[in-house]
């Protein structure tokens, strides 16, 4: 049963890297191109997983995050940031805005899936401090 990422990225170099090394591992990719498509997909296609660029067109990586987390159908969904090697300031951001963690750019080849794959087997419920057995979740 392959596992599911959504892919939100801008640039189309960008998407088709990613696409292509994961697809090459067996996963199977949903792609957006803005945040705003990139929710309305996350919602509809039950991602095992989200890769969020950061630096996207109308609303932020960040705002998308935020947006996600408030989505309780999303709020278990690790969400892996990609941000750029200049912009040091937005891994910090991206996990206040409840990223699960961040990958830097550019893309690297060798190690991407890998680390995809890591951020995939951690329970992001985890890390957080509601107890175990809280009420009124739906299944
Ligand atoms: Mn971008």
């Amino acid at each position: 049963m392959g596992r599911r990422i959504l892919v939100i990225e801008d640039q189309e170099q960008n998407l088709y890297l990613m696409k292509y090394l994961l697809e090459a591992s067996g996963y199977d990719v949903v792609q957006a191109r803005d945040g705003k498509e990139g929710i309305a997909a996350a919602r509809t296609e039950r991602p095992d997983l989200i890769l969020l660029d950061i630096q996207l067109p109308t609303m932020s990586g960040h705002e998308v995050a935020r947006a996600l987390r408030t989505d309780p159908g999303l709020s278990a969904v690790p969400i892996v940031a990609v941000t750029s090697y200049a912009m040091p300031g937005d891994r910090e951001e991206a996990v206040d805005a409840g990223c699960t963690g961040y990958l830097e750019k550019p893309i690297d080849p060798d190690t991407f899936v890998a680390e995809v794959a890591g951020y995939m087997q951690q329970d992001p419920r985890r890390s957080e401090a509601a107890p175990a057995g809280h009420e009124g979740e739906t299944e």
